[in-house]
């Protein structure tokens, strides 16, 4: 399948800029890379996506999708690949959506150890309401929730990740495509809870383009098997200091997933499809 066949005719209304082309357009390509290599054909994806700018993202691709209300996305996206393991299933959520209203859920998914990826669109900023303060706003930060100033530390999600026994974490950025398909992918892959961070610039309400082209750096030399060397490379930036901003894989660590380990307690438990087919067939 071409990439683009992948797309659909609803007119794009994200600003012109935003860093959200890149994440579907890299979405797009390793969307299109798994069907090629037989991994998984667009019909056995389903992607979540939840309340902001970023939500959009399930209008402009052709493959099976849902919308989540704010700050639900990761129990759907757990709930349909508990129901049907065989589905890789992919959370599309805004840092408001994700580290804000959801992060009891997101915590308890990466404890859990579901088979989901997430992949945060982290503009730092309530973008679609017009420009409020968000869980990862810098201190200082002057949106119209605070005109004055942010002057509460930003969350570091990655850590709050790693402390929830997240196996994949990594982070990219809207302007570095090439790493940030290669994250995409091995999250997808990755056999068990994945969280991408996406520094995803707001062009309009955040403009961050040069900001991180100055600070961010790939990480070599670093063993993501190490939780304890994870842990020291993901403080290093705090989401507000001039720190340098690391990207790529932090974290890998191999355990069976959810599905996995309740898979044999369904034993017994009623073929609820062939009930219903049983049912249909009654019922013509
Ligand atoms: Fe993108 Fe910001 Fe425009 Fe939303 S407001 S579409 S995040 S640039």
């Amino acid at each position: 399948m071409n990439p683009t066949r992948l797309g659909t005719d609803a007119p794009n209304t994200w600003c012109p800029g935003c860093g959200n082309f890149s994440i579907l357009n890299g979405i797009k390509t390793v969307f299109n890379e798994l069907e090629e290599q037989q991994v998984c054909p667009p019909e056995g994806l389903v992607i979540v996506a939840g309340i902001g700018c970023h939500g959009k993202i399930a209008d402009y691709l052709n493959v099976n999708s849902f919308y989540g209300i704010h700050g639900r996305t990761v129990p759907v996206a757990e709930g349909i690949k508990i129901a049907r393991p065989d589905l890789k299933v992919v959370c599309f959520a805004g840092d408001g959506d994700a580290y804000g209203e959801g992060i009891e859920h997101l915590i308890f998914a990466a404890k859990r150890n579901v088979d989901i990826t997430v992949i945060v669109h982290n503009n730092r900023s309530y973008s679609l309401t017009a420009f409020q303060t968000s869980p990862t706003s810098a201190v200082g930060f002057r949106g119209r929730s605070t005109p004055g100033g942010s002057f509460e530390k930003p969350l570091n999600p990655l850590e709050v990740m790693l402390a929830s026994h997240a196996t994949y974490l990594a982070r990219g950025t809207s302007q570095g495509l090439p790493l940030l398909m290669r994250l995409f992918r091995e999250g997808i892959l990755h056999r068990g809870f994945a969280l991408i961070d996406v520094l995803q610039v707001c062009v309009t309400y955040n403009n961050l383009y040069e900001y991180y082209g100055k600070k961010v750096y790939e990480l070599k030399d670093h063993d993501p098997a190490d939780p304890a060397a994870a842990h020291a490379r993901i403080r290093e930036w705090d989401y507000t200091s001039d720190a340098p901003i690391a990207l790529g894989l932090f974290y890998r660590s191999e355990a069976p997933s959810f599905e996995e380990k309740f898979a044999p307690s369904r034993a017994g438990v009623p073929d609820r499809d062939a009930a219903i087919r049983r049912f249909l067939e009654r019922s013509i």
